[in-house]
């Protein structure tokens, strides 16, 4: 008999991954809470929350029963023409928590498609007005996904070298700081005022894949300020931040000029199923209701408005506005106060950062060596029953909320550990 990791590299394909240096993958079986077990037994603490997603816990009770009690009432239904309890509960609660500015919530499956439907959304508003704006803004090293619109407004080329001929029109602007911010303005004004720009998309306060780069929210608030002044959409790409990872369920909720587009999907079912949702202001959708079937927005996705993610995600939000899972984010923002104050002045530890249950720090460590590190710092994790997934010399935790402190404190222990055994 094959081991599960033989059998898997005889077809499967995986994400983001050279299989040439990387064959192997780790069979996990099992997952519960804020653990994750291999096919030997043994537990890792999901220090990533698996990408994000499983923010109330693996297989959380509360989600399992009510997607079960769905699961045999209804399963699937075309959203052109029908609708369903599911999707409309859920669109209540979701507007009692989303910035007041929103209005109308638009489906797809993925992080990506939320992206691509916020673009075409944003064309296609200044489209119907009779106002042909063909450019995007984007910040630097941003990620938004790997769609091609997606991959368009994404700054980090090492993933589109291939696609560069094939994507849409966008121009940049440098991540804003207290240093930079008068030429970052400078130049933004400049392309604002050339009338040709449609949208203007970010992820707000931080950039995930960009190793955790946080950055200020008033310092966006004025970019957004400026934008609105030229009739600019602003996207907020809260695909990684939403649902109370910054401390607040939005990061926008730091921002006093709400983005007239969100991006929403990751941890919105609570990693239960794939579900992404692009919200909207009252504005945007007007501008698509028309007695012209052409001025409406002819885009949609088979599984669009799946019952059994609406539940997921109904039962998420009861979850993230408990008293409890609110009670458990203050406490692990407390304790990455608590680590970054202790880890910030260690030798081998260059730069720290933490916003909600997000912690972030770079290692001190000689750029030649940020590949093969990264694969030996994974290992040496992974070993010590730890799953975190360094991003260059950056370490960062982004635990699901019902991580426990012993839990936590395991995890702060093994990067001391790694500290010592790594860097420069
Ligand atoms: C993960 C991510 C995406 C892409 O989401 P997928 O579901 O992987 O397509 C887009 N934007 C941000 C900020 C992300 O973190």
């Amino acid at each position: 008999m094959s081991t599960l990791s033989e059998r898997d590299q005889k077809h499967l394909w995986h994400p983001l991954t050279q299989h040439k240096l990387h064959a192997n993958h780790i069979p996990i079986t099992k997952a519960e809470g804020a653990l994750l077990y291999d096919d030997q037994g043994k537990a890792y603490i999901d220090g990533i929350a698996s990408w994000y997603t499983c923010m109330y816990g693996h297989c959380n009770p509360h989600i399992i029963k009510k997607v079960t009690a769905q699961l045999s009432k209804l399963d699937q239904v075309v959203f052109s023409g029908f609708t369903h309890e599911p999707a409309i509960e859920m669109s209540e609660a979701l507007m009692r928590i989303l910035p007041d500015n929103q209005q109308k919530l638009f489906f797809s499956d993925n992080g990506s498609t939320a992206v691509d439907v916020a673009i075409k959304m944003a064309l296609q508003y200044h489209f119907n007005q009779g106002n042909k704006r063909s450019k995007i803004i984007a910040l630097e090293q941003a990620f938004h996904g790997d769609t091609f619109g997606a991959m368009s407004v994404s700054g980090l080329s090492v993933y589109n070298g291939p696609f560069e001929d094939f994507l849409l029109q966008v121009d940049r602007i440098e991540v804003p700081t207290q240093t930079n911010f008068e030429q970052v303005k400078t130049r933004f004004e400049k392309l604002l005022k050339t009338g040709e720009v449609a949208a203007f998309i970010f992820e707000p306060l931080v950039q995930g894949a960009a190793a955790m780069n946080m950055y200020e929210a008033s310092l966006l608030d004025e970019l957004i300020a400026m934008a609105r002044k030229h009739q600019v959409l602003c996207i907020a790409d809260e695909v990684m931040t939403g649902f109370g990872k910054t401390g607040k369920n939005f990061a926008s909720e730091y921002l006093k000029n709400s983005p007239d587009i969100l991006c929403l999907s990751k941890s919105l079912t609570g990693g239960l199923v794939p579900m992404a949702l692009t919200s909207c202001t009252q504005a945007i959708f007007d501008a698509f209701y028309d007695d012209a079937l052409g001025k409406g927005f002819f885009h949609g996705h088979t599984y669009s408005a799946n019952p059994l993610g609406c539940t997921a995600v109904l039962a998420g939000i009861e979850l993230l506005t408990s008293v409890e899972m609110q009670a458990n984010i203050q406490r692990i923002a407390q304790q990455h106060r608590a680590f970054e104050k202790k880890i910030k002045t260690h030798p081998k530890v260059k730069a720290t950062r933490h916003l909600g249950v997000i912690f972030a720090l770079d290692m001190a460590v000689a750029m030649e060596r940020y590949g093969s590190l990264r694969d030996e710092l994974f290992h040496f994790f992974m070993d010590r029953g730890v799953c975190l997934r360094p991003l260059g010399n950056t370490l960062y935790i982004l635990p699901p909320f019902v991580i426990s402190d012993a839990q936590l404190q395991k995890t702060y222990q093994v990067i001391e550990a790694a500290l010592e055994r790594f860097g420069n």
